[in-house]
């Protein structure tokens, strides 16, 4: 049995992992359990998978989940801190780590697995849009196995050619005949709503996705179409595409997951339920596959699929995804930086929906599209990027 890290297992993404798990008992064990604050949804999984060591990155958590682990003659053992559980993805306790921490939050445990070569299942895309090439390079240096968990990636790996699979990050598109990735994506909830009634969204309306059934962060990214904007380019750094070789389409359904076009006119679409459990099946599958629990999409319930353009006046951070893509590694750090400062912001009723964009667009212009060096570099670039965003909200936004 391979052995399982789940970083960000009280999650959407967590419990979605943990139900493939018990969908397939015998081909992973569960050793190591990481997430943030839910004490009781971390104690109820060590009642059920006994993993050997579980971890809480707030303290107060550590200990009410030591305590409560204690009075239940469980033998998981918590961490005492960050130190040691980087010591532990690096080590012998894991063989695959399933990345779905959200936010920059994931970045040092993600690498830390990826450095130690393990196999890695990257849900957590906003570690690989904030390091891009840093990332890229510690996967190839190691030789750590990267599978994409997000489902637009997933489904454009299964449509890609072994040869293109097994040199991720550093694909020849080209080479094997792709002309280009066509990266779907639903358009959220406001894809039909009049742009005058956008300022007044409020959170509770945003984090409803009409397909989708995941964490709130990425709900809100969903919504602003940031997130189509960070899985751009997550897509240009998973496999290696250049600007020409990516493209946006808006599918409201979310039947098909993502399609690549080959030179001669072929598309290849991976299609199914809008269920994580089926591209985290996948991946955990490994060379085979396995029951995920996601069903079977029932073509004949169906209406109609469709496809449209995106509207870039009503997804201003899609846009300024795509053009900080290709702008410098700094430019994609501070998207991501400001956006989860904006998000955060917007979640607490501090600034408007619209204002979202507004903050990223200002952050951006704050610098310039420098590379960056090392993950220290990066680290601070990612720090002043949030303390900038801060700052214009407090003078300028609050509502
Ligand atoms: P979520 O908010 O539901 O869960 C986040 C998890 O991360 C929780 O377990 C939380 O405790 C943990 N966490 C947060 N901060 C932490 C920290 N500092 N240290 C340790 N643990 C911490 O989020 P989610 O929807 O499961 O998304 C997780 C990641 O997967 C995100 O990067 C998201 O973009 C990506 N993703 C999610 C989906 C989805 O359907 N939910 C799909 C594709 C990609
Ligand atoms: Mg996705």
């Amino acid at each position: 049995m391979k052995k399982l890290a789940i970083l960000g297992a009280t999650g959407s993404i967590g419990a979605s992992t943990v139900s493939v798990c018990r969908s397939n008992p015998g081909l992973y064990e569960i050793t190591l359990l990481v997430a943030s604050t839910s004490v009781d949804k971390m104690f109820a999984l060590c009642q059920e998978f006994t993993p050997r060591y579980v971890a809480m990155s707030c303290n107060r958590a550590t200990l009410q989940l030591r305590e409560l682990l204690k009075n239940a003659n469980l033998p998981s053992q918590v961490l005492d801190n960050e130190q040691e559980l980087l010591q532990l993805l690096a080590g012998e306790e894991v063989d695959a780590v399933m990345a779905a921490i959200v936010g920059a939050a994931g970045l040092k445990t993600t690498l830390a697995a990826v450095d130690a070569g393990k196999e890695i299942f990257l849900a957590n895309k906003e570690a690989l849009v904030m390091s891009g090439a840093l990332f890229i390079n510690a996967v190839k240096k190691s030789g750590a196995k990267l599978w994409p968990v997000d489902s637009e990636h997933n489904a454009i790996y299964q449509a890609l050619s072994p040869r293109l699979q097994n040199t991720i990050g550093a694909c020849d598109l080209p080479g094997e005949g792709v002309s280009k990735i066509l990266l779907t994506g639903s358009g959220g909830p406001f894809l039909e709503k009049p742009l005058a009634e956008f300022s007044s969204i409020t959170p509770a309306q945003a984090i409803k996705h009409p397909n989708w059934s995941m964490g709130n962060k990425i709900s809100i990214d969903s919504a602003t179409m940031m997130n189509k904007g960070l899985e751009y380019i997550e897509a240009r750094w998973l496999f290696n595409a250049d600007k020409a070789q990516l493209q946006v389409v808006i599918h409201p359904q979310s039947v098909i997951h993502s399609m690549v076009q080959y030179k001669d006119g072929s598309v290849i679409a991976q299609m199914g339920n809008p269920d994580m459990r089926i591209p985290i099946a996948y991946v955990m599958g490994g060379e085979q596959r396995i029951e995920s629990g996601g069903g079977f999409f029932d073509f004949f319930s169906t209406a109609n699929f469709s496809f449209a353009e995106p509207d870039f006046t009503r997804y201003p951070c899609l846009k300024l995804a795509i053009d900080a893509c290709f702008e410098g590694q700094q430019s994609t750090t501070i998207l991501n930086a400001a956006n989860e400062v904006a998000v955060a912001a917007f979640l607490q009723k501090k600034i408007k929906f619209t204002q979202i964009g507004q903050l990223v667009e200002r952050v951006l212009n704050c610098a310039g599209g420098a590379s960056i060096e090392s993950i220290e570099h990066l680290l601070e670039i990612d720090a002043l990027a949030r303390l900038n965003a801060g700052e214009i909200i407090k003078r300028d936004y609050l509502c």
